[in-house]
């Protein structure tokens, strides 16, 4: 069955095609600028060449049918008729406590989704625009809702509750609910298969790096902890998120600057982690990097108080779970940077871990990076939350 994964913002569209048989790709591509001037498609049949046009959207049921286009254009595209799309699995930011595992779209499905807007106000009503587009144009196709935040459903209250008064978890929902689910569900799965042993008999601290960053640890199947909390901001220190910081950090700076708290929490979200702290001078670790490597101050900097906050959580979630089997590096930068994956395990002496400095320097790929005789595996798995929330979506339709 060939499964349309879809992950919709709030003006671009990324969407992926997979034989859910095979986990093949079959093609992919991305919608941008949807509702905006100059938006454009651009489209990928596996293997073929890469297209891009520009053209009008003047919204998402428009990007959804120049996809469907696309997927069925007689020349590049990869069906015939929509019938041969089996189901559609759609990326959901925010589930809230309403959803501990993917779930068959229906109407209460939709309501109960719409429940969590609150909670993720600049991604679940446009995850909902997509939904919408889709069952406007493949009315008889089944859909599935995957969610970021379901995997760490499985959280212990002592995990998930914040040191506030009780009543604002009663009343507001307040609580760590955690993100990038799909991908620490995937990556930890793709880890027992790697070390060949029972996911259920595991544990495992998965770090996935990218311009967002989080970490989880996952205790014989189960999400324990993760560092992500009632949004994507707390945690670690990212491309331009802070991560933790004092709370009263927000008071102090308002006062200072003469600033509102929603400016300050702007800063917090785009002005912040390692572009903030490197001076303004990049969100991008590659560019950071390079500037590491050339001794400018700004960047050792940066990237010092980034690889200690990972290694932090480390040694936290190997507290939690009384121990840890393997240490998981994936996204942009966990997949690609030898260097970083280096820095981090430096501080992780304590869990006898050694480099095997020829497989760290690979990139992107499936691999043990530890020698024979680490008492702890350190493993680079390149995530694919597509991959996963077409086999969630063909679990759940065929
Ligand atoms: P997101 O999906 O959160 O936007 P990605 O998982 O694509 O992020 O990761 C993007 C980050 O990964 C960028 O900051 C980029 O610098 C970093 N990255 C990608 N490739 C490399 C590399 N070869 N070396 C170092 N960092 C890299």
């Amino acid at each position: 069955m060939n499964i349309l994964v879809i992950n919709c913002g709030s003006s671009s569209l990324k969407f992926q095609l997979i034989d859910a048989g095979t986990e093949k790709l079959i093609a992919k591509g991305l919608c941008e600028r949807i509702g905006i001037d100059g938006s454009q498609i651009t489209y990928a049949p596996a293997g073929g060449e890469k297209q891009v046009t520009i053209t009008p959207m003047k919204d998402h049921t428009d990007a959804i049918r120049l996809v469907l286009n696309s997927l069925m254009d007689e020349k590049t595209g990869v069906v015939k008729k929509l019938d041969e799309i089996g189901a559609v699995g759609h990326r959901i930011v925010h589930g809230g406590e309403n959803f501990a595992s993917s779930t068959v779209i229906t109407d209460e499905v939709i309501k109960a989704i719409e429940e969590c807007n609150d909670l993720a106000p600049l991604h679940n009503p446009a995850n909902l625009i997509g939904i919408a587009a889709c069952r406007e144009l493949m009315p008889e196709t089944p859909m599935v809702a995957v969610f970021d935040t379901a995997f760490h459903q499985t959280m212990p209250e002592e995990a998930y509750l914040y040191g506030i008064p009780y009543e604002y978890y009663e009343k507001y929902k307040v609580r760590r609910y955690g993100f990038h689910g799909t991908s620490h569900s995937y990556v930890s799965h793709q880890a027992a298969k790697l070390l060949g042993k029972g996911y259920e008999d595991l544990k495992l601290i998965v770090c996935h790096l990218g311009n967002g960053a989080s970490v989880s640890a996952v205790k014989k199947g189960k999400c324990v902890d993760t560092s992500m909390g009632l949004t994507p901001l707390e945690g670690l220190i990212m491309g331009t998120r802070s991560g933790d910081i004092d709370p009263a950090i927000v008071e102090f700076l308002c006062n200072k600057e003469q600033k509102s708290v929603g400016e300050i929490l702007s800063e917090l979200n785009k002005k912040s982690g390692v572009l903030g702290l490197s001076g303004g001078f990049s969100s991008d670790f590659r560019d950071l990097e390079d500037e590491f490597q050339k001794g400018s101050e700004f960047a050792v900097r940066t990237m010092n108080a980034f690889a200690y906050r990972v290694a932090k959580y480390i040694g936290a979630y190997t507290a939690a779970m009384n121990g840890v089997d393997a240490i998981c590096f994936t996204a942009g930068l966990g997949e690609n940077s030898g260097f970083i994956r280096e820095k981090i395990c430096a501080y992780l002496g304590y869990l006898g871990i050694t480099l095997d400095a020829e497989a760290n320097s690979k990139r992107g790929v499936e691999i043990d990076i530890t020698t024979p005789d680490s008492r702890t595996r350190v493993l680079v798995i390149p995530t694919n939350e597509e991959l996963s929330i077409a086999r969630e979506t063909y679990a759940l339709v065929k």
